[in-house]
């Protein structure tokens, strides 16, 4: 049996999202900049295509811009947002996704990036923001909806309201998110978000932003004026048509779904304490109700040998991420564990799931898992 539990890192595409994206490989090759039949019929598409998106996130068109995924945009409204407001102070949290921790260092510098506090479960704390943005006026925060490692989630109305309340640009990367939450941006006080397609099962190397119609941003990538002016560059125009069919799907089967990835995710949480002895859950991911549905990351008990045990399931066909608190050796480890203060001597594994798992292949693993535990004693 092979099994791929590593849906957080990418997922596979759907084969009806393949299928909408063909004749945009194949018949219509145009570049939608230009202005004969072949053209205009790519554009038309590319247009209808930023409509379904608004529509099923409830924004409108234009504060649509697709890019070639997640870091690009999250770059683009990170740097895009300093260029623009100049922001008097940064606010981000140590548990967000290198490609937000990054972008913010190179532009700003480490030293004029303020952390929110987190707890020992990764849990942002709120009245620290607060603090933080205590007589200030239009800083830049950046913090997740979904962890990608230990599936914790913000709840983006409270934390904008706080944004609001001190005039800040609140940017939430939502990567994790889209597709697997719905979103109303109408009425969520949000001013970007940011998502890619590859992780509800559309294809690699298309994503897209939102930027809130009157909190614009200065564009990062300059070019030939595609979308609006704000990013430069021959739209991949398959890869939009596939981000917009995947949502579709993933808007139309929602909640049946989560229903069913959310039952996976709790099969395996009681195999493994049945199985494994000393088995914890890191972050929130042990609590079905209070983490993404898609994650689940086990931190097992303490051994020497749990760089050879992501090695072992390989070998035995199971694709899952690893990602100790550990520091020394070849992994660098994993940042958001050692935030939260995971031993480093516990192992850890991120599960992740989505709709085409099945419940036998968790007992699949699960079983193949303990195996190798009693093994390593
Ligand atoms: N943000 C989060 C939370 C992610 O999980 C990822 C991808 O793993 C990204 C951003 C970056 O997305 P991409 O690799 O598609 O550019």
């Amino acid at each position: 049996m092979n099994v791929y539990l590593d849906n957080a890192a990418t997922t596979p595409l759907d084969p009806e999202v393949f299928e909408a994206m063909k004749p945009y490989l194949l018949q219509h090759f145009g570049n939608p900049s230009s202005t004969h039949a072949h053209g205009r019929t790519v554009r038309a598409a590319i247009e209808s295509a930023r409509k379904k998106v608004a529509e099923l996130l409830n924004c409108t068109p234009g504060e649509i811009i697709f890019t070639s995924g997640g870091t690009e945009a999250i770059n683009t409204i990170l740097i895009g947002a300093i260029h623009r407001y100049n922001p008097p102070l940064v606010v981000t949290s140590p548990l967000e996704h290198h490609a937000v921790l990054h972008t913010l260092e190179h532009a700003v510098g480490t030293e004029n990036i303020r952390y929110v506090n987190i707890d020992e479960k990764g849990n942002v704390d709120l009245d620290h923001l607060k603090s933080l943005l205590q007589g200030t006026k239009g800083a830049l925060v950046s913090l997740m909806q979904a962890n990608n490692e230990i599936g914790n989630l913000l709840d983006l109305h409270r934390v904008g309201e706080i944004c609001a309340e001190h005039e800040a640009w609140f940017h939430s990367d939502t990567v994790q998110a889209v597709g697997h939450y719905k979103h109303n941006l109408k009425e969520t006080p949000v001013h970007g978000i940011t998502a890619a397609a590859h992780k509800f099962h559309g294809p690699k190397g298309a994503g897209f932003m939102y930027v809130k119609r009157d909190k614009k941003i200065e564009p990062y990538l300059f070019g030939g004026g595609q979308e609006r002016n704000m990013r430069g560059g021959t739209e991949n125009v398959a890869g939009i048509i596939g981000l917009t069919k995947a949502l579709e799907i993933a808007y139309a089967n929602m909640e049946q779904h989560a229903a069913y990835i959310r039952g996976l995710k709790a099969r395996m949480i009681n195999a493994l304490r049945a199985t494994i002895p000393g088995v914890s859950f890191n972050g929130n991911s042990g609590d079905l109700d209070n983490s993404l549905y898609t994650v689940l990351n086990v931190s097992l008990p303490e051994s020497g040998e749990n760089e050879m045990l992501l090695f072992n399931l390989d070998l035995m066909g199971i694709s899952v991420s690893g990602g100790s608190a550990c520091q020394s050796g070849a992994s660098t480890g994993s940042h958001v564990l050692r935030a939260i203060n995971v031993p480093k001597e516990r192992g850890a594994i991120r599960f992740s799931f989505s709709k085409y798992n099945t419940p036998e292949e968790i007992d699949f693993v699960v079983e193949k898992l303990g195996q190798s535990l009693l093994v390593q004693k």
